[in-house]
């Protein structure tokens, strides 16, 4: 079999050469694939199946072998036709595969197809290096192999599309000059990244942002295998250069940050906080917090999917939407309830769930959530879309309350190495209470699950998942009912 450099090694070349040399060498080393990484795979294929179907007078190179689809394309090439889909192109041991060729006179525009509103850099007026990327090392070898390029595009989901009408799904983006600016790197990095993978030995290359950057790395569960518990990576805020420049120390234990080392005041105090394994909690301010909280307590979570394309009413590209909540009604004579809903066919669970909510959850009293701003726009999201519930969602939204914020402020501990998750803090408050032992221990997961629990016509398989999605959610709940207690006695004690 012909090892070809492909679009996507080219695109982890560029993230990381040692990432590209165990893709070819040690693919074995990578986390398998996760259920819900498989979601957004198939639904990147669902996207790009949307978009052919905008030109209707394509052809699709549906071969798998290299050299059989580059004879589909030659023909389809050959045979005049406007579009081509899935174009394969081998040039000197590089194959590329384009999403969408355009005629354009004697010439083609190369459109790549992303499923992602977003192109542009998180807060900048930039486009996405990964994308532009994509499109040069197309650019390149279709241009060399003799197809004369007048344009290379980005089509991607478009946020103001909303169902019923998905008839602008897509938007269209000219990048041609922005990726024309790469087109010098290219035959330097395709130099580069052959001879990485003619080496028999593994490149050396240190752990760093590169990891997480444009994407997680699959290898990172392998190189980060050393990484200690305590790690400079648990420092708060602290930036990139600084954790390259102990890297490039061989530091990574926070035990091993010189004492001259540049940190702010909280960096230092978070620093010396681990090293003496000395939480710092702020018992007054905890305790005032508590005091806001009024009865009945209801510990409340939302479960939600946000598909790529829209799928009820109302909804927008990326929107998300609650299929499913759980909610424990703690009374202050210590007595606890548990309701639920969770929505088990393909249809539109919003209505449902909102009346079962709201016969479930009482008008008076707080609502404890861990994360606010998440439920507080799902709720807003269905009050608008339900007028009629409007107000009793609006009550809810005004008795949120946020137990994160004590975990954000008054409460450090360096088992939560240096997170605020509940996932991080459950099992320091509450040791005995763990996500271990359920089948869906991640939000993304338990999003993954639905969708596929909808879909599935296997009943036991159905009903499998949604005992472990209801086992989930349920845990969501009960790990802040478990927290405030821990919480309550805590301030008791003093
Ligand atoms: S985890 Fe980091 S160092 Fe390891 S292969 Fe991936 S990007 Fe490279």
């Amino acid at each position: 079999m012909v090892n070809y450099l492909t679009k996507s090694k080219y695109l982890s070349g560029l993230q990381c050469l040692k990432r590209l040399w165990y893709e070819q060498n040690h693919p074995e080393r990578a986390t398998p694939t996760s259920r819900s990484q498989q979601r957004i795979i198939d639904q990147g294929g669902e996207v790009g199946r949307l978009a052919r179907e905008r030109f209707p007078e394509g052809r699709l190179i549906d071969a798998r072998d290299s050299v059989e689809s580059v004879e589909q394309t030659q023909a389809a090439i050959s045979s005049g036709i406007p579009y081509i889909f899935e174009a394969s192109f081998i040039l000197n041991g590089i194959w590329v595969r384009c999403d969408i060729l355009e005629k354009d006179s004697d010439s083609w525009k190369i459109i790549e197809v992303k499923a992602s509103n977003n192109i542009k850099e998180k807060n900048k007026d930039k486009y996405k290096e990964e994308y532009l990327h994509d499109l040069a090392i197309q650019k390149y070898v279709l241009t060399e192999v003799g197809i004369s390029i007048s344009g290379t595009q980005l089509m991607h989901t478009n946020k103001k599309c909303v169902h019923p009408d998905l008839s602008n799904l897509f938007v269209t983006e000219d990048v041609t000059d922005r990726v024309d600016q790469l087109m010098d790197d290219v035959p330097n990095n395709i130099e580069t990244f052959k001879a990485i993978l003619d080496r028999d030995a593994e490149p050396e290359v240190l752990i760093g942002r590169h990891c997480n950057k444009p994407h997680t790395c699959p290898f990172k569960d392998h190189c980060w295998k050393d990484v200690p518990e305590h790690s400079i990576f648990t420092i708060p805020q602290l930036y990139w250069n600084k954790k390259t420049e102990l890297i490039e120390r061989d530091i990574l234990s926070i035990h091993d940050v010189p004492d001259g080392f540049p940190l702010s005041e909280n960096q230092r105090n978070y620093v010396n906080m681990a090293r003496n394994n000395q939480p710092e909690i702020d018992n007054e301010a905890i305790r005032q917090k508590l005091e806001e909280l009024k009865y009945p307590i209801h510990f409340f979570d939302f479960e939600t999917l946000n598909p790529a394309i829209p799928r009820f009413e109302g909804l927008s590209a990326y929107q998300q939407f609650p299929f499913q909540y759980s909610c424990h009604i703690l009374q202050s004579d210590g007595s606890l309830t548990h309701h639920e809903y969770l929505h088990t066919y393909a249809t539109d669970p919003r209505l449902s769930l909102v009346e079962s909510l709201l016969d479930h959850m009482s008008d008076v009293g707080s609502v404890v959530v861990y994360h606010a701003s998440f439920e507080c726009q799902r709720l807003k999201d269905l009050a608008q879309f339900f007028p009629g519930h409007s107000e009793a969602l609006q009550s809810i939204i005004s008795r949120l309350w946020d137990q994160l914020v004590i975990f954000r402020n008054h409460y450090k501990h360096p088992g939560f190495r240096g997170s605020n998750s509940l996932k991080y803090v459950l099992p320091v408050l509450m040791p005995s209470l763990s996500y271990e032992d359920l089948k869906i221990r991640e939000g993304d997961d338990a999003q993954a699950v639905w969708n596929e629990m909808i879909q599935t016509t296997n009943e036991e398989e159905k009903s499998d998942m949604i005992n472990d999605l209801r086992a989930y959610c349920e845990m969501d709940t009960l790990a802040t009912v478990e927290i405030h207690k821990a919480l309550l006695r805590q301030v008791d004690e003093l």
